[in-house]
């Protein structure tokens, strides 16, 4: 039976996730709400959604489900207004919000008693751009999509979800809310932290040391990537998840500390025995085997600086999906070749790599 899906947020998120519907429900009706009247037009006219308005209130009613795409600040916000409104019986609202404990216990406030469904969700996925003009069909391609249920999802939520957003191609997974704000803690929210410190110790050095905006390489570049991310997303994750994050920050300090005393003891084995422990930690952990949005499958070719070269290396991966091809220009201290092309999963890589070290004299390696 067809639905009527209600998002609200036309941003990135929510466009994204409309256009993912669509695509395995071209029946379903999907209605939306944003505040500005840029992406309510580009969702519309782009046919993202079928009908839109800025007033969050009136079409909440009329949805099966309601999916609120906002910052965690307004999506809790929306959730104490859904409880004062006379939705479907039965509805199920749904977010998408970075953190989730903060979602989740207003969810449990104020819609508990009401026969109202609630699921917490994190899609895991995005990119620093924003808004209905950025939106993508794929952006969930392979990417966890991850489900925090708490004591108002029933049994069938779950399924009743998972089969609305089939067509994101996403992974499903479901974790406790406030082990995910842990986790998350940990794997994303502190290193966005270390990435901005970084770029900040950095650019002040710079000021009187100014080589190092050109020394900087690939190294440098891997560990700020993410100083580039959206400030005001960042900002509302760190001040909805502030315990946790305090925590992290303070393990951290003191292992700094650690490593600071080992290197002004001169201790050898200490400073060795680090770099070789987080190397071991890092070549088992699960980024080096998953395909999809955060991570991909490097190959990097050390092509002479001739003509055509890089052409020739493209034509002979003619039919092989590539997710990015960078040249290594600058600094290439600490890296494997100038040419670096990331594929999506292991068997394309296999592949490039077998056609280029078969047709080329070019040294390959796979990282
Ligand atoms: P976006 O900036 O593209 O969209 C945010 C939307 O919220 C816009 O439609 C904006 O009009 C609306 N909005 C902002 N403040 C509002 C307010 N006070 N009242 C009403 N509407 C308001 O951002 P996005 O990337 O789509 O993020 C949406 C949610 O998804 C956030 O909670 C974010 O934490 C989460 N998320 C983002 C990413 C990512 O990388 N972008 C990844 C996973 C989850």
């Amino acid at each position: 039976m067809a639905k009527t899906i209600y998002i609200a947020g036309l941003g990135l998120i929510g466009t994204s996730m409309a256009l993912g519907i669509k695509r395995d429900h071209p029946d379903y009706e999907i209605l939306g709400y944003n505040r500005s009247q840029t992406s309510r037009k580009i969702a519309l006219e782009r046919g993202m959604v079928d009908c839109v308005t800025d007033d969050f209130a009136s079409f909440a009613p009329l949805a099966d489900v309601i999916i609120l795409c906002l910052p965690i600040k307004q999506t809790v916000t929306f959730i104490k207004d859904l409880a004062n409104m006379d939705l479907k019986e039965g509805v199920i609202i749904s977010d998408a919000g970075s953190t989730k404990s903060a979602i989740v216990d207003a969810a449990e406030q104020y819609l508990a008693g009401k026969s109202f469904r609630f699921i917490g969700a994190h899609p895991m996925a995005g990119s620093h751009k924003t808004g209905a003009v950025s939106a993508d069909v794929n952006l969930f391609e392979n990417a966890y999509y991850i489900f925090t249920p708490s004591s108002l999802t029933t049994p069938d939520t779950l399924e009743e979800m998972k089969d609305l957003l089939s067509g994101l191609h996403a992974r499903f997974i479901e974790i406790d809310a406030k082990e995910h704000d842990r986790v998350t803690s940990q794997i994303s929210h502190f290193p966005h932290i270390l990435a901005s410190s970084l770029m900040e110790q950095t650019a002040i050095y710079a000021e009187k040391h100014e080589m190092a905006r050109y020394f900087a390489a690939g190294g440098f570049r891997d560990m700020t990537r993410i100083a580039e991310s959206e400030p005001g997303m960042w900002t509302s994750i760190l001040l909805s998840n502030r315990e946790i994050i305090l925590e992290r920050i303070e393990n951290f300090k003191e292992r700094l500390d650690v490593i600071g005393q080992a290197i002004s003891q001169g201790d050898e084995d200490h400073i060795w025995n680090f770099f070789n422990q987080a190397r071991e930690q890092r070549q088992a952990m699960e980024i080096h085997k998953r395909g999809g949005v955060d991570s991909s499958y490097d190959l990097f070719v050390d092509v002479p600086d001739e003509e055509d070269v890089i052409l020739r290396i493209l034509e002979l991966l003619r039919g092989t999906s590539l997710v990015n091809i960078h040249i290594n220009e600058e600094n290439r201290e600490d890296v494997h070749g100038i040419l670096q092309i990331s594929f999506r999963n292991a068997q394309d890589l296999e592949r490039a790599q077998q056609v280029i070290t078969q047709n080329t004299d070019y040294t390959v390696v796979v990282k």
